[in-house]
């Protein structure tokens, strides 16, 4: 095994080549390794030079899982470098929806996409699908897809010129490829499973699975094993089928609603007897009628035809109801909550089956910047310490940033008054009047995220100043970035654990400053609740830190390290929050934030001379 012929670079930078090592011998040995590398290390790349290696000498191939699709490219641009240094088949595969062809000739929502496509193909209705059979061009997409792994707008723009369907060369591609760089969901999410391993025949037993940003990863099978409907949804839903002339799915609907009214003003209390729930359904409507609205719901080809020959939009909301009912009637594990006008179902330990599915893989390597203490990670997605490795990688980038910790600010929920938002814009205002390069100003959520940009631009007039919003598009998104980027002192405002920071690389002297408002700790909730619950039930000591505080602390040192691309690195992070500045979240930060530390009540004229003493010196 020669690591140098097969990594892409002239040479490895501190600490690559024995992650590469690392990364090899635990998928030769079939081990769960933990590997911890900082942001701007460059562990993709070594990451990838370590599984390959060990993949050619075991007959395996790679399965690299990312969280989103912003990581998923980032791998397809490594990926290409290395096929070009020694060639091998890769493809990268997202969902249907993302390639469509047919869905640009109308509006067609996410939800109900399954069923825009499922109608189309078994009617003979898309082109593109029919194309796939009948063209030599796909064939010929397929190979060139696999020499060389295109972006996904590369290979949406060849399909369309080929007329086929790009998730058809996506999915054969993955079918013959040695290395498939996908997002969770078809290594995570049994719905979305077969596309990757039954229908292609990839034998887990011979696979290598790397999850990328793995403290990802409790959350995501949080959202997979959890689903929420509110009374507004159940009565848009009865719209919807009466709308589609649906009369019977209509009237049962409406029982629905009425039922579900009933036992949100009855019960006091988040937590609910589904049994008697369900057993309500049976004694009102009869034994099987819930299990046959849910799959009149769910998969009916009524509403398809329907929003077909009345030329109207696909109904999202019949869809969401049923699925939700889907899950209330079969989903034995999951216990049913509520709050103000929604119920929820929750699986208490949604990570229960995570170790038992990963020992399925030869070997399982979980990559991230910040999952120390490994152990409580290891515990946090299912694994038992004992029996995963955990490898720390040495030789951080040599970066100069100083960290400034303000303790005399805090988001913390009772301290939210108007002169503690003023306090903390003047201190953000003035990081931006020292730093002469771009700013990221990350917030704990979207509601203190718009109260202190709306204060920031009142006292910062000459800097171009974008801002995320709730729910972007990957377009609008990428229309945010480019905003950003049309000037060199751009400020960019966005939400921590939101799609700017993580997975969004400010690279070059792009972004000088980060600061970090405020800690972004989970509200409390009833899906919360029984998490905790579940974990005291199981003797967890550290649930508290593992449910709220370390993926918050995570979340602003990913934020932190938005800036930190690659070695040689200037810059300043703020945090402004006195609970980054106690021991204990020290010593939970990663060590290259600690290395030039200053903490203090520190009033702008104070974060303005540090700032403007570091610039000095370093700019
Ligand atoms: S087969 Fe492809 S192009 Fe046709 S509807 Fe499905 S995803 Fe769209």
């Amino acid at each position: 095994m020669d690591l140098e012929a097969r990594f892409a670079y002239q040479s490895f930078r501190p600490g690559q080549k024995e992650l590469a090592q690392r990364v090899y011998e635990a998928c030769v040995d079939g081990e769960t390794l933990i590997a911890e590398a900082m942001s701007g290390f460059g562990k993709t790349a070594a990451v990838l030079t370590g599984a390959l290696s060990a993949a050619e000498e075991t007959g395996c191939r790679v399965v690299y899982a990312c969280r989103t699709k912003r990581q998923i490219d980032r791998v397809v641009e490594e990926t290409t470098r290395l096929q070009a240094r020694h060639p091998f088949k890769a493809a990268s595969m997202l969902s249907k929806f993302d390639y469509c062809l047919l869905r640009r000739r109308r509006a067609v929502p996410q939800e109900s996409f399954g069923w825009y496509c499922t109608f189309n193909v078994s009617n003979n209705l898309c082109s593109y699908f029919l194309n796939v059979t009948l063209t030599e061009d796909f064939d010929r997409l397929v190979k060139e897809a696999l020499a060389r792994t295109p972006h996904h707008p590369e290979l949406i723009r060849r399909s369309e010129l080929a007329h086929v369907c790009p998730y058809e060369v996506a999915r054969l591609a993955m079918a013959q490829a040695t290395m498939a760089v996908v997002p969770y969901q078809y290594a995570f999410d049994p719905r979305a499973m077969p596309a990757l391993f039954d229908r292609n025949s990839l034998d887990r037993r011979k696979t290598l699975l790397v999850v990328d940003e793995a403290h990802n990863l409790r959350e995501f099978y949080r959202g997979l094993n959890s689903a929420t409907i509110t009374l507004d949804q159940i009565s848009g839903a009865v719209r919807e089928a009466e709308a589609m002339l649906m009369e019977e799915a209509a009237k049962s609907l409406s029982a629905l609603q009425r039922t579900m009214e009933q036992v949100i003003a009855e019960r006091q209390g988040w937590l609910l007897d589904r049994d008697s729930v369900l057993e309500r359904f049976r004694r009102d409507q009869g034994t099987a009628w819930l299990q046959n609205l849910a799959f009149e719901l769910s998969a009916s080809s009524g509403a398809a035809w329907g929003s077909v020959v009345y030329g109207r939009k696909l109904p999202s909301l019949i869809l969401r109801v049923g699925e939700f009912l889907v899950r209330l009637s079969t989903s034995s594990r999951s216990i049913l909550v509520k709050w103000d006008n929604t119920f929820g179902l929750v699986d208490p330990d949604p990570v229960s089956g995570a170790a038992d599915y990963m020992s399925e893989f030869r070997s399982s390597v979980l990559l991230s910047a910040t999952v120390n203490p490994s152990s409580v990670f290891a515990r946090s997605v299912g694994l038992k310490p004992e029996k995963v490795r955990a490898y720390h990688a040495s030789g951080e980038p040599l970066v100069t940033v100083r960290t400034v910790v303000d303790t005399g600010t805090s988001t913390r929920y009772k301290l939210r008054t108007p002169e503690m938002f003023s306090k903390i814009s003047d201190r953000v205002a003035a990081v931006i009047r020292s730093t002469s390069t771009g700013v990221g100003v990350f917030a704990p959520s979207y509601a203190v995220l718009a109260a202190i940009s709306e204060m920031v631009s009142k006292k910062v007039t000459d800097r171009n100043m974008v801002s995320e919003a709730r729910g972007l598009s990957n377009d609008q998104a990428t229309d945010v970035f480019d905003a950003y980027r049309s000037a060199d002192d751009s400020v960019l405002f966005a939400v921590q654990g939101g799609r700017f920071s993580e997975g969004e690389d400010f690279d070059g002297g792009a972004m000088g400053s980060i600061v970090v408002v405020g800690l972004a700790l989970p509200p409390p909730s009833p899906m919360m609740y029984a998490e905790y619950a579940s974990l005291k039930r199981a003797g967890e000591q550290d649930s508290y830190l593992m449910l709220s505080r370390l993926p918050a602390l995570r979340r602003a040192f990913q934020a932190a390290g938005r800036h930190v691309r690659r070695p040689g690195k200037r810059g300043l992070v703020f945090f402004l929050d006195e609970r980054f500045g106690n021991a204990a979240a020290r010593e939970l930060m990663p060590s290259w934030l600690r290395k030039d530390l200053v903490v203090g009540d520190l009033p702008p004229s104070s974060i303005e001379s540090l700032s403007r003493e570091f610039w000095s010196r370093h700019g």
